[in-house]
């Protein structure tokens, strides 16, 4: 067995869970959608079939004014008991185990109803909280007991009780959200009141045979956060309290750290688990950008952790679990942390799914039956948009050929994968190659499709997926050779010198100025990343923070956009703020409202608000979007063939490999 430790059981003494992979609650947005409850089982039901040892469910508020937003979910009612039902009975039938997680969201409710200790607004919603009456914090205890006991009403093996990422409960932990002067504020034994007593309301309400996670904040990442010694005394009361297993919760969600994104070197967090290790006898989770089998192993054969928590990779790949029990660990879709398609989704309030993996919360409507009349298909282009495709029509039998024109698959994302931060980009290559072989498409590599190759061979339909080409911008000047696009650089196909102008802020702009301000990629060097960050590993100061180690870039660097709006306006909504952060970190001169007029010895000529401007710059990187690559779309349709576009090809503009992908994915599905 190539994941022992992963792979084995664990007592919990009343019940035993088959393996060591808690899938960590994520809201869907299912949950609130009608009839959203089906979906969720079909959702769940997969995951369960997939080898998940404990499945815990988006967070579910105990009371009306706890709610995340006006019309999130709510279990307080024995009426509600039915649809949560559905839920738990498709994870049993499918031999999972699942906990309801309980979620105040206290002064980070989206609705001016919300709640919190004190009265003090959260820097990430817009409405500020009242303070909590002794009244209504010896209601919400009862609330959570009362939740709890209509989980278990619905069949739920458990609660997850959420106590961190700066929801009610760690409100109350905290000094920086706690100023009262009751019995629930001042001391930190006043502070932690309100979390043991729900515990123990809750562990009286359920009995002994009933799972009960605690997510305890062990690094808020917040100024006036926990200290070290309060995270052990916490977590050594709640273990008294009668809490049934400790999970790690990992900064504030108004922490200015990243937390889980892509550029978060893998496992970034683990040592923190580790060290609570010692102090407490019940299992440990440990949480964050755990993607891999291998990374998983790692942490529970050195004893860091008891289970490791992973959730967005069970959007990437229901199956994750029991392809690593049956050693096809090559074939997991990996999650790349971009949170492109889930979390961007839910603070968009829509549905969330996946980018690597369109099917994610949509089981039941994107589904690969076998083809009634397997067809021959020829596909022009290896990059996201082609592969996705190819991989789900050969799945349902088609014969699927793929030609690439050049030596490798991945299209831009081959670009991508460059940029410092993006190395989880490889694994999206490596798992379509994989499944790509295992579901029998023939690819043709350095083959350009043509006309002549379709009349050559019998296809019945084209596909074309032959993507982007970076957007030429004409101007005097701009024909020199020190004016080059951003392929060009990534490819390494020119010299870049010491000061540039990077014309264009969107994603490849912002992407650009991180891969030629920082020097290699921190996030593989976790020592280097948490100095950048400002993250205390030896705890020294309260929440885990201490001073930033400044890197200035050795380049200076201009970042230049047309439009007067933010820059990074557009870039992913829970992610924008992390390339603003490091374009920062590198001392990126940003720039708005800019014309450009020519470039020439003396550097890149522009106008802002209508001033003249030179730019001492010896290179520009054109970072100005995208063009579709339609050079061979009249030849093809020439063909008389069928021809379908994806991707790229069909509209450039506001292109990313999420819509490239489902594209793709539905194209295969209909054909
Ligand atoms: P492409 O990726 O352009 O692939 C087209 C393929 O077709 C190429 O491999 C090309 O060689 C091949 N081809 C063309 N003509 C022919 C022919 N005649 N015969 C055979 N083959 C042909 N997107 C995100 O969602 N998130 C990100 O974080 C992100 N970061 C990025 C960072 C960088 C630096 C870059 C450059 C892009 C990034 N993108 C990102 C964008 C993403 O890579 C694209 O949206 C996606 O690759 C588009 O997929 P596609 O399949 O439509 O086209
Ligand atoms: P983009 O987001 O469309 O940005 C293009 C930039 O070029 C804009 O700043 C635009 O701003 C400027 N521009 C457009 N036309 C121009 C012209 N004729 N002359 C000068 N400037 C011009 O495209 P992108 O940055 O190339 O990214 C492509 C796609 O990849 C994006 O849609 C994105 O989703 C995806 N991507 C995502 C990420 C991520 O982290 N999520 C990272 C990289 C890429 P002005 O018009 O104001 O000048
Ligand atoms: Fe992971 Fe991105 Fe999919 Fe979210 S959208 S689950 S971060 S790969």
């Amino acid at each position: 067995m190539l994941f022992p430790h992963l792979l084995k059981p664990l007592d919990l003494g009343f019940t035993q869970l088959k393996n060591r992979v808690l899938m960590g609650s994520m809201h869907t947005g299912l949950e609130e959608e009608r009839g959203g409850f089906e979906k969720l089982a079909a959702f769940y039901r997969e995951r369960a079939e997939g080898g998940v040892g404990l499945i815990v469910t988006g967070g579910i508020s105990p009371n009306l004014r706890g709610r995340l937003a006006p019309h999130a979910s709510q279990l307080s009612f024995p009426w509600q008991v039915s649809r949560h039902r559905i839920v738990t009975d498709a994870v049993h039938e499918a031999g999972g185990k699942i906990c309801m997680q309980i979620l105040h969201a206290g002064r980070y409710g989206y609705h001016p109803f919300s709640l919190a200790p004190s009265a003090i607004k959260a820097p990430i919603t817009p409405f500020k909280p009242s303070a909590m009456s002794s009244r209504q914090v010896k209601g919400t205890i009862k609330d959570y007991a009362a939740s709890a006991k209509l989980a278990r009403k619905a069949g739920y093996d458990g609660v997850e009780v959420m106590g961190s990422e700066g929801y009610l409960i760690n409100q109350f932990i905290c000094a920086r959200t706690n100023k009262r002067t009751d019995e629930w504020g001042g001391s930190f034994e006043n502070r932690i009141r309100f979390s043991l007593e729900i515990v123990r309301a809750i562990r009286a309400t359920v009995g002994t045979d009933f799972i009960i996670i605690f997510r305890l904040s062990m690094l808020d990442l917040v100024e006036d956060g926990s200290n070290w010694d309060e995270v052990v005394a916490l977590a050594k009361a709640l273990e008294q309290a009668g809490v049934t297993i400790i999970n790690t919760g990992i900064g504030w969600h108004e922490a200015r750290v990243p937390t889980i994104a892509t550029s978060v070197p893998r496992a970034a967090f683990a040592w923190v688990t580790e060290r609570l290790k010692s102090e407490v006898s019940v299992p440990l989770v440990a949480t964050n950008r755990i993607n891999t089998p291998e990374i998983a192993e790692t942490i529970l054969a050195s004893g860091q952790a008891d289970m490791v928590s992973m959730a967005r990779p069970f959007l990437a790949d229901p199956e994750f679990v029991n392809k690593a029990a049956a050693d096809k660990s090559a074939l997991i879709n990996t999650c790349i942390g971009c949170n492109q398609a889930c979390l961007d989704h839910t603070f968009k309030m829509q549905r969330a799914t996946c980018l690597v993996n369109p099917r994610a919360c949509y089981e039941t409507e994107i589904t690969f039956n076998p083809a009634q009349q397997p067809k021959k298909i020829a596909v022009m282009g290896a990059g996201p948009a082609g592969m996705a495709f190819s991989i789900y029509a050969a799945g349902r039998g088609h014969k699927v050929v793929l030609f690439e024109a050049k030596s490798e698959v991945g299209g831009q994302f081959n670009l991508a994968r460059k940029i410092p931060g993006k190395e989880e980009f490889n694994e999206t290559i490596r798992y379509f190659t994989n499944q790509m072989q295992e579901t029998g498409v023939e690819l043709r590599l350095n083959t350009r499709l043509d006309a002549s190759v379709l009349n050559d061979e019998d296809f019945d339909e084209v596909v074309i997926a032959s993507g982007v080409v970076p957007r030429a911008v004409e101007l005097p000047g701009f024909d020199s050779p020190r004016v080059v696009t951003y392929q060009q650089v990534l490819n390494g196909d020119v010299e870049v010198g010491k000061k540039v102008a990077l014309i264009g802020a969107g994603g490849i702009g912002f992407d650009m100025a991180h891969f030629l301000g920082e020097k290699g990629s921190s996030t593989l060097d976790p020592k280097r990343w948490r100095d950048q960050w400002g993250i205390d590993e030896a705890y020294e100061h309260r929440g885990g923070l201490k001073a930033a180690v400044k890197e200035p870039a050795e380049r200076t660097i201009y970042l230049l956009q047309r439009k007067t709006t933010p820059m990074g306006k557009g870039l992913g909504k829970t992610t924008g703020w992390i390339h603003r952060a490091v374009a920062k970190m590198h001392g990126v001169v940003q720039m708005t409202g800019v014309s450009y007029e020519s470039f020439d010895e003396q550097g890149l000529h522009i106008k802002v608000n209508d001033e003249a401007k030179v730019l001492d710059v010896d290179t520009v990187v054109l970072c100005a979007g995208q063009e579709s690559n339609r050079t061979l779309l009249s030849e093809m349709e020439g063909t008389g063939k069928p021809v379908h576009l994806i991707g790229g090809v069909d509209v450039a503009a506001e292109l990313d490999a999420k819509r490239a992908i489902r594209q793709g994915a539905e194209l295969a599905m209909r054909m």
